[in-house]
């Protein structure tokens, strides 16, 4: 019987390493407005105390530089690390290049890994992962960017939106339907594409999480692909596999979110919490209030909640893979991301106008986790799929399986005789 909550004493040293290091080193950084190349200075001598704890990189197997922790593990981490947006990049596991070094991990020719994935894992490249089209982010099925072979290049053309980081990175990963013939699922293939070459168009987008498009790590783009020539053995993983390929990526990149997401919720929780029982209005501290205890014990349930079912999720990755945790990993990516962006907002209320003003995080904390409940995945899709997991399991009855009159008719047959018997001897 193996039921344990319990951290590993080994490895708790190491998460206590790991917060410290956050508090002390990476928490300052967030207040300087740095610009990209400033802070990839800065973050160096950081990410190399990193690799010095053996820290860096944990979400890969130790073949690939990493730690081969696993999810239940890389989750503990993980909840340290989101608390800062800063953080995952200072130990080497931020999204997207995370998830493209799976990607190249799982997929890429031993040249591929040569060129793109160790110097990616070193933190010498930057990646994008191009795969939304306007309009098409819910429905991967009907991307229309199109690679041709035409003798020994691919030829792609096509216009994606939304590419996290391809106006800073130096490859892009490219999602292109290669087959345009066969099902929706096997039309689709992944090109690595180096960021330098001729015909491809950005355009940096403003959005909630930086409205002026500054922020020290991410850049979100418009991308048009017109005639981008790469050489055919850029084609990475099989033709036609770029659909599995993506699911592969995804399924740990959206729990590697939610872990994330519970430091984020953690953070605002204590901020929450030091705003009570700090300020006193209409006679009484606001920890005082009934109203402001509703919202810390709320808050705790569901933050406890997102907890359980995130290591649960991993806990599953681990044991049974990614495939069978489909339920636990959609599951956790709507109600994680709500969890957050309540707490957050609680956290921004109690402030009253200073949480709203730019002197806390927490606005910035807003903003940024109301994308949470659209990227990898809308709420809704996730929710879909939760639903047609669980309703499987059900099969269609004439008379309801729990209907009474039809229970209590085989009740009294199965118990008829003691029931007798029972009469008989009153
Ligand atoms: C911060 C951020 C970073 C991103 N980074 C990347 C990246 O690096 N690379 C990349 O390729 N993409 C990226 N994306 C795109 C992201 O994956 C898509 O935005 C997401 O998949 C949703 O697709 P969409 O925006 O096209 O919305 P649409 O597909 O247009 O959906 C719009 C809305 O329709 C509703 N809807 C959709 N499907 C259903 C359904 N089945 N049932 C009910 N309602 C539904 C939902 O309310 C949904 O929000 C990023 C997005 C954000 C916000």
């Amino acid at each position: 019987m193996a039921w344990d909550f319990s951290t590993e004493p080994e490895f708790e040293k190491k998460l206590a390493w790991v917060r410290e290091f956050v508090r002390e080193e990476i928490y300052p950084l967030e207040t300087l407005d740095l610009d990209h190349h400033t802070f990839r200075r800065l973050a160096r001598p950081l990410q190399q105390q990193v690799k010095e704890q053996g820290l860096w990189a944990a979400h890969l197997g130790p073949e690939l530089g990493g730690q081969g922790f696993g999810q239940v593990k890389l989750a503990l981490l993980h909840e340290i690390l989101g608390a800062s947006d800063l953080a995952p990049f200072v130990f080497g596991n931020h999204a997207p290049d995370s998830g493209n070094a799976e990607l190249l991990a799982l997929a890429g020719t031993p040249e591929q890994k040569e060129r793109w994935l160790y110097p990616l894992l070193e933190g010498e490249l930057l990646s994008a992962y191009a795969m939304t089209e306007p309009g098409t982010g819910s429905d991967p099925k009907q991307l229309t960017t199109s690679a041709r072979l035409e003798g020994d290049e691919w030829v792609i053309n096509g216009h994606k939106w939304f590419v996290g980081n391809a106006s800073r990175a130096d490859f892009h990963i490219v999602m292109a339907v290669t087959e345009p013939e066969a099902d929706p699922h096997h039309r689709m293939s992944m090109l690595i594409v180096p960021t330098s070459t001729p015909g491809i168009r950005m355009r940096e987008l403003g959005n909630m999480h930086a409205p002026d498009g500054r922020h020290p790590l991410w850049s979100h783009c418009e991308v048009f692909y017109e005639d981008v020539r790469v050489p055919r053995e850029n084609l990475l993983g099989g033709r036609g596999e770029g659909f599995v390929l993506a699911q592969k990526r995804l399924g740990p990149g959206r729990i590697h979110h939610a872990m994330r997401w519970l430091g984020v919720s953690r953070r605002a929780f204590d901020m929450l919490c030091e705003r009570a029982v700090s300020v006193s209005v209409h006679g009484s501290r606001l920890a005082d209030k009934q109203t402001i205890q509703n919202w810390v014990a709320d808050c705790a349930a569901q933050m406890e909640a997102a907890r359980l079912l995130t290591l649960q999720a991993a806990w599953r990755i681990d044991r049974y893979g990614a495939s069978n945790a489909r339920l636990d990993i959609s599951m956790i990516k709507y109600f994680g991301a709500a969890v957050m962006h309540d707490v957050i907002d609680k956290a921004l209320q109690v402030h009253g106008s200073l949480g709203f003003s730019t002197d806390m995080p927490l606005e910035q904390m807003y903003r940024w986790s109301r994308a949470a409940r659209i990227y990898d995945g809308p709420d809704e899709v996730h929710r879909v799929t939760v639903a047609k997991l669980l309703l499987r399991r059900y099969q269609p009855v004439e008379v309801p399986t729990e209907h009474v009159p039809t229970r209590r008719e085989a009740a009294l047959r199965r118990f008829q005789a003691q029931l007798e018997l029972l009469t008989e001897n009153m």
